[in-house]
Parts: structure tokens; sequence; C-alpha cells
């Protein structure tokens, strides 16, 4: 019996239900206490790429996962019958470990069409500017915030290849960056949307050598960095999670948030809402931001704490969707930091001024039930427009991510990153957050969760 049949002789290939699963789980009753080769916790890129791996290798996996759904930051879903993204949406075409993905299940790439009206900061708002000036701006300004980054990130899928001069700039935060350039304040507020929007809400809390990392995995250029952001999957990223997931001979249990694991002599125990889990071995695939929220016996090294209590994960992020209706046709627009919406840009045109637009906010004030309130806000960037509809999803409020993508805090790369790459005891670790090349992507995910497999086989031997 091949693996794919053995899988669905085991019920797995209904996976994104549970009751096909555990009718008892799904009905809110105790599972049985069940014993499995290993454990995985979290069932999103970085669990479910470990499972399959250790499926793999001989093992049967049980993956756990708090939600009703795989995917974690990924979500895939729907709105206005369209399928959408309400996390991870784009890759880039200098990202291995994803493309090695695709091209293992057959699955091609899409690009988003090209903005039409462009609009950034100007004087005390927001104004049309020529698509060409920003090209050219931006690419001077983000070559100054990262001037020197070819040097002490000579090589970026290995960050501390030169830790000597990583030295002397890991304590410096994108702020203190922007500080030093001293740019005058129309420059300034070109690239502080950008600094403080993917820092999760202020350029003060994202490092400059994290950052100074995706500029540098882009290949430091322009192009580069617009092309972190270049392509998506053509099935969505939940299409390319259950591909993989529908090639693991394993079993998948949701509805299960895990409250303790606890580590005793050869085994640990594993306690989860529905009862408790053993296994030899564990993997925690949650975030490093959730980490805290787990009652670990005995407690995690000092360094793991630290992390979690700081954040790696970004503090605030909100992804919405708009179906707007604007004249100006295809938009892109990026505020200074500080106003309450940082980047909007349209992803779908609907026809006769009628779109799908995808926006982020960090302002944990706004409210995006309230279609009025965001309208007002939006036409501040675009004039007249109109919103119809609003889907939204707030990844800082949301108790198993607890923050968004991961950008590192200043000193978290020298003190923290190699150490919570290291198992503790039967206990592996797998995290985008966590990933030592495309840190704060899926293809950063991946990677760590190909690592905690081949981490909980060597504790196996
Ligand atoms: C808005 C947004 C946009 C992004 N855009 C991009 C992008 O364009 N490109 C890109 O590459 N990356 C992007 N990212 C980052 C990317 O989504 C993450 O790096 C990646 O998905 C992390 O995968 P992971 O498996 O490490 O963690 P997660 O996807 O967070 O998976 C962890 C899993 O653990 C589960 N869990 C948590 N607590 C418990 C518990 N107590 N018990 C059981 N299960 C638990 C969670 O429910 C979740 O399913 C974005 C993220 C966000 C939020």
């Amino acid at each position: 019996m091949d693996r794919r049949s053995l899988l669905k002789a085991t019920g797995l290939s209904a996976l994104a239900t549970s009751a096909a699963l555990h009718p008892a789980a799904a009905a809110g009753a105790r599972p049985r206490n069940a014993e499995a080769d290993v454990i995985v916790i979290g069932a999103g890129f970085a669990g479910v790429t470990a499972a399959r791996e250790l499926s793999a290798n001989g093992l049967r996996p049980l993956l756990v996962e708090a939600r009703d759904r795989i995917g974690g930051r990924t979500w895939t879903d729907t709105f206005l019958g369209r399928r959408i993204e309400l996390g991870c949406q784009w890759i880039s075409d200098r990202q291995q470990l994803f493309h090695s993905e695709l091209a293992r299940y057959g699955i091609s790439t899409v690009t988003d069409p090209a903005a039409e009206t462009v609009i950034f900061p100007s004087g005390n708002g927001l104004a049309e500017v020529d698509p060409a000036e920003v090209y050219t701006r931006q690419s001077e300004l983000l070559g100054r915030l990262f001037a020197g980054s070819e040097s002490y990130l000579e090589r970026p899928t290995d960050p501390l290849y030169r830790a000597d001069l990583i030295r002397g700039v890991d304590h410096l935060s994108l702020r203190d960056r922007l500080d030093q350039l001293a740019l005058a304040p129309a420059d300034e507020n070109w690239i502080n949307g950008t600094t403080a929007s993917y820092s999760g809400g202020s350029s003060a809390l994202g490092g400059l050598t994290a950052l100074a990392q995706w500029w540098r995995l882009g290949g430091g250029n322009i192009d580069g960095w617009y092309g972190l952001l270049g392509f998506s999957p053509a099935v969505g990223m939940g299409g390319l999670l259950q591909a993989m997931l529908d090639d693991t001979d394993g079993e998948l249990m949701l509805n299960t948030p895990v409250r303790g694991v606890t580590v005793s002599g050869r085994c640990v125990y594993v306690t989860t809402s529905r009862g408790t889990l053993t296994a030899p071995a564990v993997v925690v695939a949650v975030p490093v931001n959730v980490w805290r929220t787990i009652q670990f016996s005995p407690g995690l090294p000092k360094v793991h704490t630290d992390a979690s209590l700081q954040g790696v994960g970004v503090p605030d992020s909100v992804k919405f969707w708009v179906h707007a209706r604007t004249d100006r046709g295809r938009v892109s627009a990026q505020a200074a930091e500080g106003f309450p919406i940082s980047s909007l840009f349209t992803h779908t045109d609907l026809g006769d001024g009628h779109q799908l637009i995808i926006g982020f906010s960090e302002d944990r004030s706004l409210d995006f039930t309230n279609r009025a309130q965001i309208q007002a806000v939006l036409r501040q960037m675009v004039p007249g427009i109109e919103v119809w509809d609003l889907r939204s999803q707030d990844w800082g409020r949301d108790r198993y991510s607890r923050g968004a993508w991961a950008l590192r805090r200043p000193k978290q790369l020298l003190a923290q990153l190699p150490a919570i790459q290291q198992p503790y005891g039967r206990i592996a670790f797998a995290s985008g957050d966590t990933a030592t090349a495309w840190n704060g992507f899926v293809d950063g995910a991946i990677e760590s969760g190909l690592r905690a497999a081949r981490q909980v086989l060597e504790m196996r031997r």
C-alpha cells in the first residue's frame, strides 16, 4: 500500500475537518487519551512540514491544532465568493524551499496586476505621484537605510556569517537607523511607513538587521525588494498546505488547544483541552509569541522565554479586504508612520470602478466592522473612494498567533536566534519566527519544519 492510499485508509484525506477523524472531539467530548510516535503542536506550514517529513521517515505523527482549520497565519478563505488570503499571501522567486514545494505538487504561481494610480505622503497628507518617481526615490532611500548590509549581511541566508560585524549594528532599531540618517522630513515620510508597518506599528520595534536581511535576501536592490512579495500560489496558500498534508501519513486533531507540555523520563505528556496525549518526542510548531501561553515542565530555557515575552512576531497587524468603488483605476497607496492605515492596493479589478482592495493597519482603535469609519480614513488616502463591504483579520488580537509575521527586535539575532532553534530535551521547535534564512516568511516556516523533523529523528537514535 503506498503512502497516499494508506492515508486514505486512515481517513486523513478529509483532514480539514476534525469531525471525519475525531467525531468525539468534534462533539466536544474527550477523545481517547492517545499515544503517538511524535506529536506536532500547530498545523501551520512549520508543523505540517515537520509532520510530513517525519511520516516520510516512517513515524506516524499526531498533529494537534487549536483552531478549526489548518494554516495558522496563512488563511485562505472567501469574500464576495472569491478566494482571498487573510494572512500570508506572497512569495519571492528567490525562496527555494517554497518553490520546491510548488514543484513537488505541480502548483503554478500568479502575480497581482500593476497599479495605475500611486499615492505617497506629500506635505501634510497624501498625494498622487508618478510611479517612476516612486521607483527611483524608494530605491535611493532604502539603499541609504540598508547601506553597509552588503558587509554585515554578506551571506543573507546565514545572517551570523559576519557575526563580528553584526555586533556593531544588531542593537539598532529601524528608528535608530532612521535617526542616524537624519533624512529631510519629506524623505523620512516616504520610508518610515514601510519601516513602521513591517515592524507592526512603530519603527522603534523592528531591528535593523531583521529588515536588512529581507533587503539582502531580495538581492539588495529595489527590484528584489518589490519581488519579495512578487507571486502567489495559484491554488492559494491553503491549496499548497493541503497538498502537503495529503502527503502525510498521520493524524490531525483540530479544535484542540494545547495547554501544557511535560517531559518526564522518556515520555512527553501533552495536555490539551480534550485530554492528555503522550509520545517520545514533540515538535512545538506554534508561533514564538505563543510559547509563553503554554505551561512547560520543566520550564523552557531563559532564552526561549525571553524571546516569547519580548515577541518575535510583530505585535499588531490587521489585514483587511475591501470591496470598494473608485474612479482612480487600480490604486496603490502608502502612508507615513502614524497614519491609521499603512498601505493599500488593488488586488482585483471587478469592472465599472469596483475593486477588491487589500490593506494593512496597525492601529488598534480602528473598527473594521464600521464601514463609515473605514471609508472616512480611506478617503484621506484615495479621495472619493466608496467602501461597499469589508473583511478583516486582526493578528495581534488572535490568541493563537499573538502577532503577525516575524520581524526580529533589536539584539534578538545575536542573543536568541541560534539558541531558540535548538531542541530542549525531547522537544523540538519549529516556526517561521525562528528561521535562519527567510525569517518571517512561509519559506522560513518550511525551513524550520525540516530542521525540527531532523532533530526529532536524531533524538530517537
Ligand atoms: C497578515 C500577514 C501577512 C503575511 N504575509 C506574508 C507573505 O506575504 N509572505 C510570507 O512568506 N509570509 C507572510 N506572513 C508570515 C507567514 O504567515 C508566517 O511566517 C508563517 O505562516 C508562519 O508559519 P508557522 O507554521 O511558523 O506559524 P503559524 O502559521 O502561526 O502556525 C502555528 C499554528 O499553531 C497553532 N497553535 C497556536 N497555539 C496553539 C496551541 N496552544 N495548541 C495547538 N495549536 C496551537 C496555530 O493555530 C497555528 O495553526 C504573513 C503573516 C501575516 C499574519
